[in-house]
């Protein structure tokens, strides 16, 4: 455990040692907020305004032509970003492309994958992941004809915080075709042991699908050792490539044979495609699960902030986040446990993703008040106040003002002032 105080100076002194302290110029944040969400939205860079900006002009520049430039650049655009994101979970450059959102990538895997028999049909999920991974799932087994009682075998968490790794394992019964499972749990922070549990999939003959949203650019993985069958992701939470922006694919190697589960122009062989031949041909990479033309624009940010984040080190941001999380915990031990606040993830390092989740029976008003103190956090219901103090861009000393804040609000009953009615995003 490391050695933390209590002063603003200790603060301000584990800023000046930070390794990582100079990214933060790159990132734009013009209102000076103390920007505490950046697992939902990350925050913009100059490298990706750059990136997109210069697209546009490209396609001002060039017109159709934008296709050609730079040795066709932007037509294998996917192919680029691919190689960037590899090296944030070690996987081998054409096991990982982008396309569309992180849903559709989940019915890409699972149509993929998923082929019930009479004795395997079921699919294995957890009930504390984001709801879109169990709309996708639920709407893929009804495609095949079965209920969604008959066919999602749900793993509940026995405390709505955690899930039991046992108890997925033990869920893995010879019915089970196929498993989906979040990296790290969205409100808890939970980083589940996703070697030993893709291990034991395999042993049963079982495919494994994993939801990086929660872990990618944050948590480094080593899918090399890991070998799963198939991963997805979004790129706008702590990578930080904007608003909609493109998501993440990976599908082992060993699957490339596979033909895709659904099918589009832009996954067949590039040296085929503009013969527009009838027959589906599909590229043997991640690639070839492409569907139809890629939207540039919710590209060209992610190429800009990959850049920033290759050049700091995946390794060197987890070891930040960890630190800086650990400092948030000192700092919430120290002076909020008494105001009613409770630390709601996982303590140990190997089991929690950049997140700190702070339970409080008053978290919602608590958010609004946070707000007109310019800190901007993240509300889940029903308690949770969530927390991201992002690696490249936040510093030890706004983590101190915010635990500052988040103390007096409590401690002078700001949080009365404002209603407990919601808004449409929370
Ligand atoms: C954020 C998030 C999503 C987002 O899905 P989109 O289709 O990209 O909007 C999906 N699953 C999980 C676990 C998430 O955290």
């Amino acid at each position: 455990m490391q050695a933390f105080e209590s002063s603003l100076h200790f603060a301000k002194q584990k800023d000046t040692k930070d390794p990582l302290r100079n990214f933060r110029e790159r990132f734009i944040n013009n209102q000076g907020q103390i920007y505490m969400d950046g697992n939902s939205l990350g925050l913009c860079s100059k490298d990706a305004k750059e990136a997109l900006y210069h697209v546009i002009e490209m396609w001002e520049k060039h017109g159709i032509d934008i296709w050609s430039i730079e040795d066709s650049k932007y037509f294998l655009y996917q192919k680029v970003l691919g190689e960037k994101l590899a090296k944030l979970i070690h996987a081998n450059n054409d096991e990982v492309t982008v396309m569309t959102n992180t849903t559709i990538n989940i019915h890409q895997g699972i149509s993929t994958f998923y082929r019930p028999t009479k004795e395997r049909y079921k699919i294995l999920v957890d009930d504390l992941n984001f709801p879109t991974d169990r709309y996708a799932v639920d709407s893929q087994v009804k495609l095949k004809g079965y209920t969604v009682e008959e066919a999602v075998k749900v793993i509940s968490s026995q405390d709505g915080r955690f899930i039991s790794e046992d108890l997925i394992i033990e869920g893995m019964t010879d019915d089970v075709a196929l498993v989906l499972l979040p990296s790290v749990l969205y409100r808890s922070a939970q980083l589940l042991d996703m070697k030993r549990i893709t291990e034991e999939a395999h042993k049963r003959g079982i495919i494994i699908g994993w939801d990086l949203c929660h872990s990618i650019g944050v948590v480094p993985h080593d899918f090399q050792d890991i070998n799963p069958d198939f991963a997805v992701w979004c790129n706008y939470k702590y990578l930080s490539a904007g608003p909609g922006a493109i998501a993440g694919f990976y599908i082992n190697k060993k699957h490339f044979e596979k033909e895709p589960g659904l099918a589009g122009w832009h996954g067949n062989k590039k040296e085929t495609q503009f013969k527009l031949l009838n027959k589906f041909d599909h590229e043997l990479s991640a690639h070839g699960w492409q569907t139809g033309t890629q939207p540039l624009f919710s590209m060209a940010p992610l190429e800009g902030v990959l850049n920033i984040f290759n050049e700091a080190g995946i390794k060197n941001i987890r070891l930040k986040s960890l630190d800086i999380t650990a400092y948030l915990m000192y700092l919430a031990d120290e002076r909020l446990t008494n105001y009613g606040y409770a630390i709601g993830n996982p303590r140990e390092d190997e089991k929690r993703g950049g997140h700190v989740c702070l339970e409080h029976e008053e978290a919602y008003r608590i958010c609004q008040a946070l707000k007109d103190h310019q800190v901007i956090p993240d509300y889940r219901e029903s308690n949770v106040i969530r927390l991201a103090p992002v690696a490249l861009y936040i510093s030890y000393e706004e983590v101190y003002r915010l635990v500052e804040i988040l103390e007096d609000i409590v401690k002078n009953k700001e949080y009365e002032k404002y209603s407990n009615k919601r808004t449409l995003v929370v």
